[in-house]
């Protein structure tokens, strides 16, 4: 999946340009940039892409997320329902405007269960946040057939999923929003920085406001400009925005390479009985960053992940144990540990997570095993990694 893998040259010659006219904000500076607007153009190219109207570049993912709830008017008390297996980001985003994280099951496509988002839908459900883990999504059409009955917006984290696509749709772009991060071992990166896409003018506008202290963006005289409501400060520097401005020209050749060592490794997997893969929703297309697959039970799942450790084979991650990743090891979230007092309306409404049961999510991350697929591999190192895995799993399996 790294975009680092391949930081070279083009990169390179982005960030010279910024360099040398030492303009390193993104916004205003008009006379000294020659004429360089790095953020502004990747905004274009990343809509251009991925078809969406509207594009506002961050700092992170994280702010995206972030940002995203925001524009749309999500604040305090509000609900958003998101996957027990993801990464913390997710309730970190939901947490930092006030509003609550309703965790809730994810199914064989390693994200959210329609079903199971139904169930939880309340009267201060404002969100269902789809997160696009390891590279593929979740029957996005039942999810947005729930937020049309019941008045929600979709949210879209597609950071780990750039590039994948639903019904002919780019991830990110089926929603009312989608959020991508360009961290630094993403599919393509910043160094650090992340986007938010959308075809709601409204939204967009707020995402360009409310990401810098609220600057109506008018004119350019920035200390003339007006708040119309309060901000933050979520703004991505210049350089890095030069540094994904290359990498974006590249994200087709990336998920070529992706494309082809993921089907090598799953070629092979596929002729090793007992071996069942992540399941991909009718009309989707990954984007081949990671290649999750099940064993038949937890012990086998286990074994298997240690047994592809000692041969060697790298980059392989057991979800079930993650701290970062899946709800079990949420410590924080469960006992609401935080630096200081958290909103009323989240201590209020908080599901007590101790006591919640996610056996359905636990099933399925417990047998699964997701290899990430890089992208400096040569296809013969591909080819030997197959061959080590298929033993592996045929000393377990037989
Ligand atoms: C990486 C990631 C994020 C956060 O992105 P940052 O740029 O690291 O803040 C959010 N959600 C998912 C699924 C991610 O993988």
């Amino acid at each position: 999946m790294p975009g680092f893998e391949f930081f070279g040259e083009k990169e390179k010659k982005e960030v010279q340009d910024v360099l040398d006219s030492s303009v390193l904000m993104r916004y205003g500076f008009d006379g000294m940039r020659n004429g360089h607007w790095k953020a502004k153009e990747l905004e274009a190219e990343i809509s251009s892409r991925m078809g969406s109207k509207y594009t506002q570049l961050l700092s992170s993912g994280t702010a995206a997320l972030t940002v995203a709830l925001a524009s749309a008017g999500i604040g305090a008390g509000d609900e958003v329902i998101m996957p027990t297996f993801t990464f913390v980001a997710s309730f970190e985003s939901i947490l930092a405007i006030g509003a609550v994280p309703i965790l809730v099951d994810v199914d064989d496509t390693l994200t959210l269960d329609p079903k199971a988002v139904e169930k939880a839908i309340g009267k201060n459900t404002k969100v269902i946040m789809s997160v696009h883990m390891c590279g593929s999504m979740a029957n996005l059409d039942a999810l947005k057939e729930l937020c049309d009955r019941h008045g929600l917006l979709l949210l879209e984290d597609a950071c780990q999923a750039i590039g994948g696509s639903y019904k002919g749709k780019a991830l990110g772009n089926y929603g009312d929003l989608g959020c991508f991060s360009f961290d630094y071992v993403k599919t393509i990166t910043c160094g650090e920085g992340g986007a938010v896409i959308t075809n709601n003018e409204k939204y967009h506008k707020n995402a360009d406001h409310y990401s810098d202290h609220g600057h109506n963006h008018v004119g350019n005289d920035r200390g003339a400009e007006t708040h119309p409501f309060l901000g933050y400060n979520y703004r991505i520097s210049e350089l890095n925005a030069a540094v994904g401005l290359a990498q974006i020209r590249r994200l087709d050749e990336f998920l070529d390479i992706q494309e082809r060592n993921y089907t090598i490794l799953r070629n092979a997997l596929e002729a090793v009985g007992g071996v069942t893969f992540r399941r991909v929703p009718e009309g989707g297309v990954e984007n081949y960053s990671f290649l999750s697959f099940f064993l038949p039970t937890k012990e086998k799942a286990v074994r298997t992940q240690n047994a592809l450790s000692t041969a060697g084979v790298d980059g392989c991650f057991y979800w079930f144990d993650n701290n970062w990743h899946y709800y079990r090891n949420w410590d924080h979230l469960t006992n609401n540990i935080s630096l200081g007092k958290l909103p009323a309306e989240v201590l209020n409404q908080m599901p007590d997570y101790s006591q919640s049961n996610f056996s359905k999510s636990d099933q399925w991350i417990s047998r699964n095993i997701s290899c990430l697929i890089k992208l400096g591999w040569s296809e013969s190192e591909v080819h030997e990694r197959a061959e080590k895995m298929v033993e592996t799993l045929k000393t377990i399996l037989d």
